[in-house]
């Protein structure tokens, strides 16, 4: 047997010795939102259904990235709960033989009819974005949110029984009034916020560094706010995604993640890759480089063809990200092509 034909039977690592237990699966570049810093305005070009994988070609691939180690998947999109049928795709990945845990990022506006059937169909949790509590700040950023729905809707997923975090790009100038307000709303709910910091997507086209808030600077309006300090939680409440925790000084309970992809980047303990919703494998989101795994399915390649393509992929994964603060380094990918 040549070397290339051996059953896999070693997990997922790259070339720096990262397991990959975590995929990222967009399920769509569209979008019921417009959020400022992940989209342009105007010039967006969506793609066509036919280019989108098929639930079958999303089930067959998470079946092969299970079979090589991946535990944990999360739909993502563009948004993902615009994709038709998306609680049959939820009930279809949470059966694939492997995955331990399917999970979503979403920004809840249909949350208030969906949460129930996607807790129904395998859903454990779900990552809400909300950058401000205040309507016309959310509609201003989201381009057309609506801040009451979305707030039915994390409490809906709540009352699914659904894990429950929320994720605030957090902007100087813009939300930074927000922090302390989204900590104290999430903290009445039992839920963990999370703040994350402004990438350059899109050639730095959306970006600027004077907007950047810092993790530091995020952890200081809280402790300020809140009068406490804030100590770092342990790697092991790391382990699972990119958000390093924290916690309020002598208060269990008040946590908080902060994603700190420009000021305290964590590529070192990186376990993920994305595949996007045209099935272009992005092993990581700093870069436009991706394989279509798409291309190889519709060409006709069987499962052991797939593995080698998704092990060579990942073989050439990246030491960390070239984000940059002048705005360059980055992809010309808008954040809502490939899935946050
Ligand atoms: N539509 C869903 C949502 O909004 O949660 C899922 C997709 S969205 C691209 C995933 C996450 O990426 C969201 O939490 C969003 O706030 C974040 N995001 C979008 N553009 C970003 C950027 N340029 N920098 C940092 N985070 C960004
Ligand atoms: Fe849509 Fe999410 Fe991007 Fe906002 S952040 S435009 S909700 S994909």
């Amino acid at each position: 047997m040549s070397r290339l034909a051996l059953p896999v039977i070693t997990p997922l690592a790259d070339g720096f010795s990262r397991r990959i237990s975590y995929l990222r699966v967009s399920l769509t570049d569209r979008c019921n939102y417009r959020c400022s810093y992940c989209m342009p305005d105007e010039g967006m070009v969506f793609r066509p259904r036919k280019d989108l994988l098929r639930f079958e070609e999303i089930e067959r691939l998470v079946g092969i990235f299970a079979g090589l180690g991946v535990r944990r998947v999360r739909l993502t999109g563009g948004e993902p709960t615009v994709r038709a049928n998306v609680v049959d795709l939820v009930g279809r990945v949470a059966a694939v033989a492997g995955v331990e845990e399917v999970v979503m990022t979403s920004n809840g506006h249909l949350f208030p009819e969906l949460a129930a059937p996607l807790a129904e169909a395998g859903l454990k949790g779900v990552n809400i974005s909300l950058d401000t509590l205040d309507p016309e700040r959310f509609r201003a950023l989201t381009r057309r949110g609506e801040v009451e729905r979305v707030i039915v809707g994390i409490d809906a997923a709540l009352a699914a029984g659904l894990e429950v975090k929320l994720n605030a790009v957090a902007l100087r100038g813009v939300n930074e009034a927000d922090v302390a307000a989204l900590c104290a709303f999430s903290w009445a709910r039992g839920v963990v916020p999370r703040f994350i910091e402004h990438m350059p997507m899109s050639d730095g086209q959306l970006y600027d560094v004077e907007r950047q808030l810092d993790a530091a600077e995020i952890r200081a309006l809280v402790e300020a706010h809140f009068g406490a300090d804030l100590v770092p939680e342990g790697e092991a409440a790391a382990a699972r995604g990119p958000a390093r925790y924290w916690r309020l000084v002598g208060d269990g309970a008040h946590r908080l993640g902060i994603i700190s992809a420009m000021s305290e980047h964590f590529c070192d303990t990186c376990n993920r890759l994305r595949l996007s919703a045209v099935g272009a494998l992005h092993t990581c989101l700093a870069y436009d480089d991706a394989v279509s795994l798409r291309d190889l399915v519709r060409a006709g390649a069987n499962d052991d063809e797939l593995r080698r393509a998704i092990m060579a992929a990942v073989a050439g994964k990246r030491e960390g990200h070239s984000f940059q603060r002048d705005g360059g380094g980055g992809p010309s990918k808008h954040m809502i092509a490939i899935g946050g």
